[in-house]
Formats: C-alpha cells, structure tokens, sequence
C-alpha cells in the first residue's frame, strides 16, 4: 500500500507491529525454555501473557479504524529475532547463557519501545483517542518488561565479569564508555519527546511534534 497521509502511515506501523508481535509470541517459549535463571523465566512468561494482550489491543484498534486487522512483515523484528536465536544458539549452555537471552529479549524490547511510542504520537495527532489509550497501554508494559531485563542484566553482570576476567579480555565496556553514553544522554535532552527541540530543517515549523 501507498503511504501518503499520516492515517496511512498510522495503519501501516498498526500491521506491522501486528505482525511483529505475533512473532515475538511465537519466539518468547524459545526463550523461556532456554532460561536458568527462575527469576528470568517468570519475567518471560509474564510477558508471554502480555504480548497476547498486545495483540488483542491491536485487533481492538484496528476495528476501531474501521479496518480488518491484518499484518504486514516487519524485516526489522525478523532481524533481531534472527540475530537473537544465534546468539542463543551459541551462548546455550554455557554461563553467559542468560546473559544472552537478556540481551537479545532487551533488542526486541527496545524495538518495540520505539514503535510504540510513534504509534501513540500519531494516534494522538489523529485525535484517535481511544487507540492512544490502548497503545499506551502496550507502552507502559514495554517499558516495565525493558526494566526488569535491566534489573535482572545487572544481577547476572558479575558472573559475566568473571569469565571476561578469566579469559583475560577487556570488560565490555569500562568507565571510558559509561561516561560517553551519559553525556550522550544528557545532549538528548527529554527522552519523552515532550520538548520540542527548533529544527531549522522542519518547513513552517512542522516537525515530529507537530505533523498535525
Ligand atoms: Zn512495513
Ligand atoms: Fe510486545
Ligand atoms: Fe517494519
Ligand atoms: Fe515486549
């Protein structure tokens, strides 16, 4: 389909995460099964269950665009749910194993972070305020799924530091980098897209904030 107006483009990214989000639910009882840690398969499984309400939000608002719920391959998820399974695949069995599925569960996260939060500015420049509301609601579960990766990322870190040392690498990031992505992150300024940032490059002032 031909993209040209920003209900199109709403309708498109609507297919697109329905079919990444089928495919994620297809995907989490790889990861729940490779996991070790309980703590990790209870946060799996807990999503698995919310993943299914993701998709029923999304046939919710499709109806409620007068559209029959449909999908579209996304290359993106297929990537990083491809890149995932490998690393899977080669960390299987070893200590650094959950290390991976965190890892490759976070890229999906973030992947579907980021959709979901365009996805809610646009319902929201569409004036579709019952579809903002229940993709808002997706959000927020991403967002919480993301943070308990993170928690747990930190729980296992030790571990992974143990090998790094045992094989005598460098750590996979040291304080060098750390200090590099804060100051990135302070540049970046409101991660919420709440400040409207003065792009020269936006004609009349029209930019991500205001496609309305
Ligand atoms: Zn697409
Ligand atoms: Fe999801
Ligand atoms: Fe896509
Ligand atoms: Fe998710």
């Amino acid at each position: 389909m031909s993209i040209s107006t920003l209900q199109d483009m709403f309708v498109h990214g609507l297919k697109d995460m329905h079919y990444a989000e089928a495919k994620i639910l297809k995907t989490l009882p790889i990861l729940i099964n490779s996991a070790e840690y309980e703590e990790l398969r209870h946060a799996l499984t807990r999503h698995r269950s919310e993943t299914e309400k993701q998709i029923s939000r999304l046939r919710e608002v499709f109806s409620l665009m007068g559209e029959e719920p449909a999908a579209e391959r996304c290359e993106a998820i297929e990537g990083i749910l491809a890149e995932g399974d490998s690393l899977i695949g080669e960390t299987s069995g070893t200590p650094v194993a959950d290390i991976g599925i965190i890892a490759a569960g976070q890229a999906v996260e973030h992947y579907e972070i980021v959709r979901y939060r365009s996805l809610v500015r646009w319902a929201e420049a569409l004036g579709l305020v019952e579809a903002r509301i229940l993709l808002q609601e997706s959000l927020a579960e991403e967002l919480v799924a993301d943070e308990k990766l993170t928690a747990l990322a930190s729980l296992a870190d030790p571990q992974a530091n143990m090998v790094a040392e045992d094989n005598d690498q460098d750590p996979l990031m040291d304080d060098r980098d750390f200090e590099e992505a804060d100051l990135i992150e302070d540049e970046e300024g409101g991660r919420d897209g709440s400040e409207t940032r003065s792009s020269p490059g936006w004609p009349g002032g029209r930019g991500p904030g205001g496609l309305a």
